[in-house]
């Protein structure tokens, strides 16, 4: 199946440059300068994954992924980010806003091809499990839902950005484990090499952001010096 790619951004010369790119890497590939061009050819059909460059006339890139975010119809859409901004705090902005990676201009081409691949492999499922339940959480891998069923309460749907879901799913099937940075990044990420351990512990922080809308965020621990699990039987705090 050949992926298409969506690039949007302002500056053609850039555009053309990724897109020339990721054609000669085998992606179909279309090119909007802004984001409301953007927005009209995503709703013919979806791409399989944006670049979104944060520096857009009229509606920044950081505004738009959220509103992806949002959105039903877009939340799962992996996000790629171009940024200029190279300060650790605008790094972690880009990826609090919802996307999947970034990455900062000037770009070597050959690294910006291999995130897009790496980012489009996240989203080949994980090891086939069958529905997961820990605590009050159940996910099902067939559906992609996960629900939080709270004794006497009706049950909530919860939505996830791809990365959170597979993190989410990962610790589910293999609860009660510290498992490290490191060893996130392998089973989570894949073999990724561009990917700082720093992004692990963003992609918690959003999980746990999501999870705390249904009081259960505690279920996730961070086991200091050694990394993160989730757990049945959280410790009170
Ligand atoms: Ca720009």
């Amino acid at each position: 199946m050949t992926h298409r790619i969506l690039i949007v951004e302002d500056e053609p010369s850039i555009a053309e440059l990724i897109a020339i790119n990721l054609t000669h890497a085998g992606y179909e590939v279309e090119k909007a300068l802004q984001t409301d061009v953007a927005i009209s050819m995503m709703r013919e059909q979806l791409p399989n994954l944006l670049i979104l460059d944060w520096m857009l006339p009229g509606k920044s890139g950081v505004q738009f992924a959220k509103e992806l975010r949002a959105n039903e119809r877009t939340r799962a859409l992996p996000i790629l980010m171009l940024t200029a901004k190279s300060e650790e705090s605008d790094k972690v902005m880009g990826l609090d806003s919802g996307a999947d990676d970034y990455v900062t201009k000037p770009f070597s081409t050959k690294e910006l091809v291999a995130r897009v691949k790496a980012l489009l492999r996240r989203q080949t499922p994980l090891e086939e499990t069958g529905p997961l339940t820990v605590g009050p959480l159940r996910l099902d891998p067939i559906s992609h839902r996960i629900t939080v069923v709270w004794p006497n309460v009706e049950p909530r749907a919860l939505s996830l950005g791809p990365t959170e879901y597979r993190l989410l799913q990962f610790l589910m099937a293999n609860p009660e484990r510290v498992h490290s940075r490191a060893n996130l990044l392998d089973k989570v990420w894949g073999n990724e090499v561009y990917i700082e351990e720093r992004t692990v512990d963003v992609h918690i922080k959003r999980l746990r952001a999501a999870l705390a809308i249904s009081d259960c965020e505690r279920y996730i621990e961070t086991v200091r010096g050694s990394g993160y699990r989730i757990t049945k039987i959280p410790t009170q705090t």
